[in-house]
């Protein structure tokens, strides 16, 4: 296990403790170790919207909120999070079923970029590391005569795009008819593309109708449940575009990144699951004494000091159940199984610094009400509905792992819901150990710009329609009698966009809140889906923020600029 830190020697601004203003003294002098925890939560005096103070407060406790928050911790700052749920973490879920703790959400992480990794091993979980089954997943689609057909997915492509069209698991799939199709690619001058920005149109013009909707189509609907039309290439294949100039096809700048990230594109996951990395940023939490608040819900944010920019704070209101609390069949609140009353309480928390980490609705809300002058506000995409359904199955035919890791299913593919099905007992061993002889597979369902075909059915509806669905997809009769448990978990605002212009959108909003003193804006919906982009970007925020609580006079004056801006434009 590596010990938690007491001192980050990764931040410049790190050992020189908290500016007088907000510094807890006892906390400086002594710096904040596991064996000392922060001295003001040990009072209660972390608290706030009861009278106490803090220096940050954290809105949202999804993985950027508590990245985020532990960030500052560590430095001594005092950080109130505030979470809607009872539970935190956000999609990184936990499910139990059949006696079993699994993902309800996100259930592995990209090791692009190294920051997930070093997170992980900064929370002691490196040896908890384990890599996918290699086997990989499937494609189903509509065959002929109202058919299912299903196929590996091709071996060497990015986002469905193959780097070889003429490759036999691309012809398998697609027929000779569409690779031939997809290989004028290599034969277009790539001058009449300009630079794309719509990934379906892009792969449509270059490879054809075949490409885009057996191949691309199935994955965007997958990862980022959206249309490729609306899917803006920059943003889910970044340097596409300049591999294109460089090899002169779409194909060929598709197996130039595929080379490149071959050596540090890998996705891994961690024995008892992504949830774990919850329970252990949880715990380091609890260490350096943050308050984190579950079934508290940030209501309305407001510059303190008259509202001018230069001013020095930010006020929070949020409304709060009287004690963590559970909802019985007859919607009356329980606490420890007691009914009690469920008056919410109104909390209004000061602080310097506030840093928004929850989805795009709630921080947009929150933006739009503090007045900050950001006018794309109210044009920001709607985000995507997405439900999983998780069954456990006494199913020993599924010991082969008859669709590998799993299989996306093509728009139209008969006698299937399911946009996507993860075999996940045949994808992550320490899982099947666990198991022991059961399967635990999951369905997700929800294409962009269409109703959740779940929405109105009932608990019992959605299992018989998932067993369905498993049996279609892993092409194994499944019966209600294999069912040992199943289990829904809804996310309504979950997955950030990556639709046309978001980059601007983000930058415009990155220029507005540059401008304003001590607060940021983290999370999926601006840093992008996916671990590997939520993490270092919360981490930044968090350093900005850190930066500021060590430097005061860095915060931008009442015209936005910050001292080295005048320095530089003196200069
Ligand atoms: C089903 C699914 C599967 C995924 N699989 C993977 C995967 O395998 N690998 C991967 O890397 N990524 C995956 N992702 C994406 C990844 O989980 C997310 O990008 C990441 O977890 C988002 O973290 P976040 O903190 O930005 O937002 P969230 O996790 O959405 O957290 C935001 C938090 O803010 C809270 N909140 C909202 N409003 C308020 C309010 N008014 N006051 C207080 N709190 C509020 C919410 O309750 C929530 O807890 C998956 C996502 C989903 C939905």
């Amino acid at each position: 296990m590596t010990e938690p830190e007491t001192h980050d020697t990764s931040d410049p601004v790190a050992g020189f403790g908290v500016p007088e203003r907000h510094a807890d003294r006892s906390a400086m002098g002594q710096g904040v170790s596991p064996e000392t925890p922060n001295p003001a939560a040990a009072t209660g005096a972390s608290g706030a919207g009861d009278g106490h103070a803090t220096d940050v407060i954290v809105v949202g406790a999804g993985v950027a909120g508590l990245v985020a928050a532990l960030e500052c911790a560590k430095v001594g700052l005092r950080v109130t999070v505030l979470e809607r749920r009872e539970s935190i973490g956000g999609c990184v879920g936990r499910i139990e079923l059949d006696g079993l703790s699994l993902d309800s959400g996100a259930e592995s992480f990209a090791t692009r970029g190294g920051t997930v990794a070093e997170l992980v091993e900064s929370l002691g979980l490196s040896d908890a590391v384990e890599s996918p089954n290699a086997a990989g997943a499937w494609l189903a689609w509509p065959g002929s005569g109202r058919r299912l057909d299903a196929a590996p997915l091709p071996r060497t492509g990015m986002l469905g795009i193959p780097a070889n069209p003429l490759g036999d698991d691309v012809r398998r799939i697609i027929g000779w008819r569409g690779a031939w199709r997809a290989y004028a690619d290599r034969l277009m001058p790539i001058l009449t593309i300009g630079r794309a920005h719509s990934l379906g149109k892009l792969v449509r013009s270059r490879m054809g109708d075949a490409v885009l909707e057996r191949l691309v189509t199935p994955i965007s609907a997958g990862v980022y449940s959206t249309n490729p039309d609306d899917l803006d290439l920059d943003v889910v294949a970044p340097g596409l575009n300049e591999a294109m100039t460089r090899t002169g096809s779409l194909s060929g700048g598709v197996g130039q990144l595929v080379e490149e990230r071959r050596a540090g594109g890998a996705v891994q996951g961690l024995r008892g699951g992504m949830h774990t990395l919850v329970d252990a940023l949880a715990a380091q939490l609890e260490r350096f004494g943050v308050d984190v608040r579950t079934g508290t819900e940030a209501t309305d944010l407001e510059r303190l000091g008259g509202g001018e920019a230069g001013s020095t704070g930010w006020r929070v209101r949020a409304t709060a159940l009287a004690a963590p609390a559970e909802a019985s069949a007859t919607g009356e609140v329980l606490v420890a199984g007691e009914p009690v009353d469920a008056e919410p309480r109104e909390l209004v928390l000061d602080a310097p610094y506030v840093i928004l980490a929850a989805p795009a609705d709630t921080s947009r809300r929150l933006l739009d009400q503090a007045a900050l002058g950001w006018a794309d506000a109210a044009d920001w995409p709607s985000a995507a509905s997405v439900e999983l359904v998780t069954l456990v199955l006494d199913a020993p035919a599924l010991g082969a792992a008859p669709r590998g890791t799993g299989v996306l299913v093509a728009a139209g593919t008969p006698g299937v819901t399911a946009k996507a099905l993860t075999h996940s007992t045949a994808k992550w061993s320490w899982l099947a150990e666990l198991a022991g002889g059961r399967h635990v597979v999951r369905l997700s369902y929800g294409r962009a710009g269409e109703a959740n075909p779940l929405d109105g059915r009932t608990d019992d509806e959605v299992a018989a329609l998932a067993l369905a669905d498993a049996g279609a997809l892993l092409g194994t009769p499944l019966d209600a009698s294999m069912l040992r448990a199943s289990g829904r978990s809804a996310w309504r605002d979950a997955l950030s966009q990556a639709t046309i212009g978001q980059r601007d959108r983000v930058r415009a909003l990155e220029d507005v809140l540059a401008a304003e003193p001590g607060i940021e804006a983290t999370g999926s919906w601006v840093a992008g889906t996916g671990l590997a982009s939520v993490i270092p970007h919360a981490l930044e925020a968090a350093r900005r923020i850190r930066h500021l609580a060590v430097n005061p006079g860095d915060a931008p004056d009442a015209a936005g600029e910050t001292p080295r801006d005048r320095s530089e434009g003196d200069a």
